[in-house]
């Protein structure tokens, strides 16, 4: 008998991808008495580049999620200031509160932790997990199941999965498996690569969140759980090219580090006589921008599958975590019909219109930002205007989304209420 010959194949919902988007919706899905898979390629935990700053809008939705507590005891300090760091200036302001208390504040914590958390938790709720499982092809059919033919890179079985309702939350960086055509991109000097060093010992002021500005990319830096600082940022190819030439003999990884670290005196300070805690992750080519929330009748797409924004403002975990939950609010009360081949289009139209009222802003303020720090001009423009005004950089977190969540929590939700906030 082979690995899977025992395990259950038909489900009401497949979810491609267990990063915050996938999970969320497995929690969400199980909870309601959905039968619900969920594929990892993955083996957890497992580190991701990302900034990993959780922004207290989801606070709350963490809670409900069940796994409020846990993230209590493992994330570093509430984030409560907010700052720019370009050239010689480090320009800190007050980031605004969330208006919910006890979560006024956003808190960083690894992926390593959260992404295991999640999945854990779905898998507790009654999801069927499949890891690390990755799926290689969806039949792209107005059909009413959907089928998924799924591969275990370790030991190369096949199977094939079917649901009527598949929802696609396979983040962004890798081959989009729903998807005819894996088509290579071809290569532009704008495409951006992004890196992420973890280190012990930096010196960081408490609960401030720098954005860093550099020519060719940008970045950001937090305190996390276990005291340690984590390095995110985005290059060009291009100035990534001229790093590796630059700095000849060394790792992309490094060289990208030494340019961002030449031109952010704020990076210099924070890491002198820090140590790395682990190697460098790098990630990319990272193309921002909105793809597609409604795929087809019944296959839907969450967090970075459905859009990205720049990583500059920190709100990709947001946006995968309430993207997930606008999606269950509507799929929960429709099952019935999702499950007889109804209701799929009218879902997909109304998920599309939420999806974008709630992103399209703060995709749109990332972008501007982003290509506003990337370049010198402009860069030195922002720090003259905020050497004067420092309440713009208060004004800029709340444009980018910092105390607005695109999700409700009263008792009008469908969703089930989930777990009090108890030991
Ligand atoms: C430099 C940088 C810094 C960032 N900083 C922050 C920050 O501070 N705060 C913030 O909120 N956001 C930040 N982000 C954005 C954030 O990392 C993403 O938006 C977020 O991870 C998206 O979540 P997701 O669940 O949609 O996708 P992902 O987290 O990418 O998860 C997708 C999962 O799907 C799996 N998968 C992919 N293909 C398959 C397949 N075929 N079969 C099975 N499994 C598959 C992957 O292994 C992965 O586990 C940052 C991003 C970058 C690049």
């Amino acid at each position: 008998m082979n690995e899977f010959a025992r395990r259950k194949t038909d489900y009401d919902a497949i979810i491609v991808g267990a990063g915050p988007a996938g999970s969320t919706a497995a929690i969400l899905l199980a909870q309601a008495g959905w039968s619900v898979a969920v594929i990892e390629k993955s083996t957890f935990p497992r580190r991701k580049v990302c900034g990993e700053c959780i922004a207290a809008t989801n606070l709350s939705l963490l809670d409900r999620l069940g796994i409020g507590l846990q993230f209590d005891d493992l994330a570093g300090p509430e984030l409560r200031s907010v700052g720019l760091f370009a050239g010689a200036a480090m320009l800190i302001a007050d980031l605004p509160p969330f208006a919910e208390r006890p979560h006024a504040w956003g808190r960083a914590l690894g992926r390593e932790h959260l992404d295991t958390l999640l999945l854990q938790r779905a898998a507790a709720c009654g999801a069927d997990v499949w890891q690390p499982w990755a799926v290689k092809h969806v039949a792209r059919s107005e059909a009413l199941l959907k089928t998924c033919c799924v591969v275990n890179p370790a030991t190369g079985a096949t199977a094939t999965l079917s649901a009527p309702v598949l929802i696609a939350a396979h983040g962004s960086w890798d081959p989009d498996p729903f998807s005819e055509k894996h088509r290579q991109r071809p290569h532009r000097n704008a495409d951006l690569f992004a890196f992420k060093g973890t280190y012990r010992d930096a010196r960081l002021a408490t609960g401030v969140l720098p954005v860093l500005a550099f020519p060719g990319g940008y970045g950001g830096m937090v305190l996390g759980d276990h005291g340690q600082l984590t390095l995110a940022f985005c290059m060009r190819r291009d100035t990534l090219q001229a790093c590796r030439h630059r700095y000849a003999g060394m790792s992309a990884a490094l060289a990208a580090q030494a340019h961002v670290a030449l031109h952010c005196a704020g990076v210099r300070r924070a890491l002198t006589g820090a140590l790395l805690t682990a190697p460098w992750l790098t990630a990319g080519p990272v193309r921002p921008g909105i793809r597609s929330p409604w795929r087809f009748d019944g296959v839907f797409a969450i967090g970075n599958a459905a859009g990205e924004a720049h990583p500059i403002l920190g709100e990709g975990i947001s946006m995968a975590i309430q993207s997930a939950w606008m999606l269950c609010e509507l799929l929960v009360p429709q099952r019935a019909d999702l499950v007889a081949g109804r209701a799929g289009a009218d879902i997909g139209r109304r998920y599309t219109a939420r999806w974008r009222r709630s992103f399209t802003v703060r995709i749109r303020v990332a972008a501007w930002f982003a290509h506003a720090t990337m370049r010198p001009r402009t860069t030195a423009a922002l720090v003259a205007l905020l050497r004067r005004w420092p309440g713009l950089l208060t004004m800029s977190a709340r444009l980018g989304a910092k105390v607005h969540r695109a999700v409700k929590l009263d008792g009008g939700s469908p969703l089930a209420a989930g777990c009090p906030r108890s030991r």
